[in-house]
């Protein structure tokens, strides 16, 4: 078992009107749904998240929810932002 794996889960950010998902929140079981661990879908054309902001649908502007997917296999986006957020390249230049 990998070191420091944390409570870790994704999950579809779904419009409750039109059924869209506009990416996936990473983050952890109880967490809110936070912008910060927001993961646009990619060809996301949605307007730019700021903090403050609400997400919404990037398509129709109606509220989201979370779908749990972390059952299914992360997107590509997702595993590259866990990466990043893990630390990316965290081999020392010794
Ligand atoms: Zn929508």
């Amino acid at each position: 078992m990998p070191a420091g794996t944390s409570r870790r889960i994704v999950a579809d950010v779904k419009c409750y009107f039109c059924g869209h998902v506009s990416g996936q929140i990473v983050g952890e079981r109880n967490q809110r749904l936070r912008l910060s661990n927001f993961v646009p879908r990619p060809g996301y054309e949605g307007p730019p998240l700021k903090p403050g902001t609400r997400l919404r649908c990037e398509r129709c502007g109606g509220p989201v929810f979370l779908e749990d997917a972390s059952s299914s296999v992360p997107s590509r986006a997702v595993s590259e932002a866990l990466k990043r957020r893990n630390g990316g390249g965290d081999s020392k230049a010794a």
